[in-house]
């Protein structure tokens, strides 16, 4: 072998950069499962086997493309179950000249990797990823110019540098920005009838992964009933056709919106399907605006879609690329707190929280205001500990890898950064989710999201008001919540301290006694 190329679960583009200048008749494959991937946080079933069923359909493609592939089976009987470790078994035994990667999405990978190349003593050659429109030293470059770093900036200047929705000089429109029609909440109707998302039927490849996940990790999190997402390129460019047709033209009207029961609204899940590489974020992009310049969606649409992708998600990886590792330890509120038990189950008392998790670990997703202003402001609210957060969301979603997963968790979720992703902790009281789902998940809730006290205050709302309390000064420093804070001017002290204690009674009360089973003892 010449070249062995390094292909990692989430880096399944046969046109990635490892691939520049190899050739199959001289060249070789090599990917690995292994349990650890699985178990260093618990991962859910759904999210493993997402991540198997995938690297084995990129497998077979490739050997069919006349590629060798060297493939570890997680079910191989000596298989070693560390990527460090198989890698270093693998040098010893093909002796390659040199081993190629495209720069791995997380921090621990790229360290384990060049561990086991110099181990074996074999020359690693890591070539940057140009799946993203930004390498992490232009972010970095851009970084360095600004006064503070914030999303709408950076945005502006991928958007001027790609043309992407672009008039001349001027952004299309005449606005970069179409946030105030986006974001409506329901109406009592509710959402009314949604497109239902492509659903893949899992072929023999699938069905062998799930029964193995089912055995080798059956103590692991949530359901494989519903396994359906795209495990192909092929399947995933479908996907991402169908969304175009059918919910784009919805998708940013509704896109904080909640409602019941209704997992997908209109949103596109291309999540994992990007994440896994299956799908590049140009091609996304490119068919967004090209159906808005077609006139078949608003531009309000089109806009609020490309900025998730050409905004946030390349601006996730800068910060996290520039801040790692120190950016995993961040905890600005000094949160200490478990996670209740229920993030695991689902099981919580209140009908929102528990909505948002059960379909979780049914079917490895929840959309972005689920993920936001549900499951993690409540434990913002709380006070966890950001790293047990971290941990719950990089172990439960499909779309699950660190480079976005930590960023969106640590700095835009629970404020850990102390606000280098956002500008602003994003706290609300039990009134938020009321209104964003006219009434319905609070219509069926023993709680009352106005109170802030007594035996029937929303847990929201009480643990909302106690957290303003908590770090009042901080959000009075802070001209973006200063008027958020103002609201406390209207209590008088024994209003306070019933505050605080009966959130101290809800911490320490039974639904919280059962704590994440990752805790720390
Ligand atoms: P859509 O709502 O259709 O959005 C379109 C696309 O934009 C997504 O597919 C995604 O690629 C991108 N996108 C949207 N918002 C963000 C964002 N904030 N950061 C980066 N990309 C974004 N996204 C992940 O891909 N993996 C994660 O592990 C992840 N964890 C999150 C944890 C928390 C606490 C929060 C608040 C957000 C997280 N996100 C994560 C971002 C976002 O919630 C998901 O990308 C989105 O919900 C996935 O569903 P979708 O594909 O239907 O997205
Ligand atoms: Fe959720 Fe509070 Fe409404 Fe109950 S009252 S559904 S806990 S927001």
């Amino acid at each position: 072998v010449r070249h062995l190329v390094v292909v990692l679960g989430d880096q399944l583009d046969p046109l990635g950069a490892a691939f520049d200048g190899c050739d199959p008749a001289r060249d070789a494959i090599w990917m690995a499962e292994v349990a650890e991937e699985s178990t260093h946080v618990w991962s859910t079933k759904m999210r493993t086997a997402l991540f198997l069923s995938a690297m084995r359909h990129f497998a077979q493609e490739r050997r069919a493309d006349g590629w060798t592939v060297h493939y570890r089976a997680l079910d191989d009987a000596d298989n070693r179950g560390a990527l460090g470790a198989e890698l270093v078994a693998a040098l010893t035994h093909l002796q390659p000249q040199t081993v190629r990667l495209t720069a791995p999405g997380d921090w621990r990978v790229l360290q384990a990797l060049r561990d086991a190349a110099t181990a074996a003593g074999v020359p690693l050659e890591i070539e940057p990823d140009r799946h993203f429109y930004s390498d992490v030293r232009a972010f970095a470059a851009w970084a360095r110019m600004q006064p503070e770093l914030r999303l709408e900036n950076f945005y502006r200047h991928l958007r001027r540098q790609h043309r992407v929705l672009m008039d001349g000089e001027a952004p299309v429109g005449g606005r970069w920005n179409f946030d105030t029609e986006n974001r409506a909440p329901f109406d009592v109707q509710g959402p009314g009838a949604i497109p239902p998302p492509p659903q893949v039927e899992p072929d023999a490849i699938t069905r062998e992964v799930l029964e193995l996940v089912r055995t080798r990790f059956a103590d692991h999190p949530g359901g494989l009933d519903h396994f359906a997402w795209p495990v192909t390129r092929a399947q995933a460019l479908h996907a991402l056709a169908r969304f175009v047709d059918e919910r784009l033209p919805a998708f940013g009207r509704w896109q904080d919106a909640l409602w019941p029961e209704a997992p997908w609204l209109w949103h596109s899940q291309l999540a994992s399907a990007l994440n896994l590489k299956l799908l590049r974020p140009r091609e996304v992009v490119d068919a967004v605006e090209a159906a808005w310049r077609a006139g078949r969606v608003p531009l309000a649409a089109a806009e609020g879609y490309i900025r998730q992708i050409l905004g946030w998600r390349e601006y996730v990886r800068g910060v996290y690329w520039t801040r790692m590792p120190r950016y995993a330890e961040s905890n600005a509120l000094q949160a200490t707190g478990d996670l209740p038990g229920f993030y695991w189950t689902g099981d919580a008392p209140m009908p929102c929280l528990a909505d948002a998790l059960r379909q979780t670990l049914d079917l490895g997703y929840a959309h972005h205001i689920q993920r936001l202003m549900v499951i993690g402001l409540y434990a913002q609210l709380l006070g966890v500990a950001p790293a047990q957060v971290h941990r719950w969301f990089l172990a439960v979603y499909v779309d699950a890898v660190e480079w976005v997963e930590m960023p969106n968790v640590l700095g835009m979720s629970q404020y850990a950064d102390g606000g280098l992703m956002s500008s602003k902790p994003y706290i609300a009281s039990g009134r938020y989710i009321e209104r964003m789902s006219a009434g319905s998940y609070c219509r069926r809730c023993p709680f009352d999201p106005g109170l802030r006290t007594g035996p029937q205050a929303c847990p929201y709302t009480r643990l909302y008001w106690d957290f303003m309390l908590r770090h009042q000064a901080l959000l009075d420093a802070n001209p973006r919540t200063r008027r958020q804070v103002r609201a406390l001017e209207r209590l008088d002290a024994a209003e306070r301290a019933t505050i605080r204690q009966e959130a101290e009674q809800w911490r320490a009360g039974p639904w919280h006694r059962r704590v994440a089973p990752e805790a720390p003892a």
